[in-house]
């Protein structure tokens, strides 16, 4: 796939792009259609996806019929299009790649639906970005396989309907809840991708490694798996830099202390957080002793846009327990002070139990005193 398809202009993907540590794909990620893999064996991780992916496709492949259509949702980078190449390959059809801003016009849509072959499927990125009047020729051709064309102009207009093969569209959204409802309803399959273990990472990169003919041993692939933030896009750039620093500056095989020494060169430190990322946690304890600070003034106090701030630093922030959510704004936990190397003070451990909410993210709060907070896991 070109990378150019995924060129955008918006202030969420510049923002992305620029850093390292970017979920969003950069040019540097050209060759990941090389490691991209094709068979469920080569697809770590995402157990509970994959599992029930397996059994509909068993289901739509036996009846001879096209698989209901999926929705993919989850943070950039973790696999979305990868699953999407993989369901087309156990099905045996044709995969056939667009992004929701490519589609300009109802003409652009009916184009490339009419160019499908019966079963096929069509890949849809970003799809919470479909314009409107877009979406809308797609609900009857999702629930009918039909296109309603309208021919004509004025009173002599009238509308046409044409059949479709019967086909399966993946639609993939870095958020479920950015999806108008009409659109989300038409969607058999709803799976919300997760963050990978570090383990999970390993093993990505450990089969990556090998075909990229990168020397990586045990100690050095923990190490950058346990910095990528659960994110394959991540480990695969990380281990690509590692590589120049072991060839320049090691023995041509990245061990932990050449891995570790790289990437603290590149500003990442032992948990996988970048300067932006630490920069957005001393914010939030300079100018809001910790929080509850709403997601409006901490974008405005940091420079970055609230869409980034809650779809990319936050989701991992709040996976390793340094952030979290409550209803009067984000907060600091006593984790995230840690690592700023700052002690968490009592009495804004006080405010947070005060707050009494379900904080989200983790599922207990550990506090200093060894009190815990029991946590709701808002999805
Ligand atoms: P998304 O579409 O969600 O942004 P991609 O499918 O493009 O993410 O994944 C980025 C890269 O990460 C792929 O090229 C692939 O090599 C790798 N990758 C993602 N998920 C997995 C996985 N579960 N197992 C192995 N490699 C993966």
């Amino acid at each position: 796939m070109p990378v150019d398809d995924y060129a955008e202009t918006d202030e969420y993907a510049v923002a992305e792009t620029e850093r390292l540590l970017g979920r969003e794909r950069r040019v540097e990620d050209q060759d990941e259609n090389t490691l991209r893999p094709t068979r469920w064996a080569d697809y770590f991780g995402q157990t509970k996806v994959k599992d029930n992916l397996q059994v509909f496709i068993e289901a739509a492949r036996q009846r001879g019929e096209a698989l209901d259509h999926v929705l993919l949702y989850g943070p950039p980078g973790l696999g979305k299009t990868t699953l999407a190449g993989i369901i087309a390959n156990e099905l045996g059809v044709h995969l056939r790649i667009t992004t929701g801003p490519a589609i300009e016009k109802p003409g652009d849509l009916a184009a490339i639906l009419t160019n499908l072959t019966e079963r096929d499927v069509l890949f849809i990125d970003e799809i919470h970005r479909l314009n409107r009047s877009v979406e809308e020729i797609l609900y009857p051709a999702m629930e009918d396989y039909a296109l309603d064309i309208m021919i004509g102009k004025g009173p002599s207009a009238r509308s046409i309907r044409l059949d479709l093969p019967h086909f399966t569209l993946i639609g993939a959204t870095t958020r479920a809840g950015l999806l108008t409802a009409p659109l989300r309803d038409r969607f058999g399959m709803i799976n919300r991708l997760e963050l990978y273990s570090s383990e999970e990472i390993g093993q990505i990169l450990q089969r990556d490694a090998a075909i990229l003919n990168i020397g990586l041993d045990a100690s050095g692939r923990a190490v950058i798996a346990e910095r990528s933030r659960g994110t394959p896009r991540i480990a695969i750039r990380l281990l690509k830099r590692m590589r120049d620093f072991a060839q320049v500056r090691g023995t041509g095989v990245i061990n932990a202390e050449i891995a570790d020494f790289g990437l603290k060169a590149l500003e990442i430190d032992a948990r996988g957080l970048d300067a932006t990322d630490r920069r957005l946690l001393r914010n939030m304890v300079e100018m809001f002793g910790g929080g509850p600070v709403g997601l409006d003034t901490l974008a405005a106090t940091t420079g970055e846009d609230p869409v980034t701030i809650e779809d990319v630093y936050e989701p991992f922030l709040m996976q390793i327990g340094f952030l979290a959510k409550t209803p009067r704004g984000r907060v600091l936990t006593r984790l995230g002070w840690e690592h700023l190397g700052l002690p968490c003070p009592a009495q804004y451990e006080r405010k947070l139990k005060g707050l009494g909410t379900a904080l989200r993210g983790t599922e207990t709060h550990d506090f200093s005193d060894g009190e815990q907070l029991q946590l709701e896991i808002d999805p």
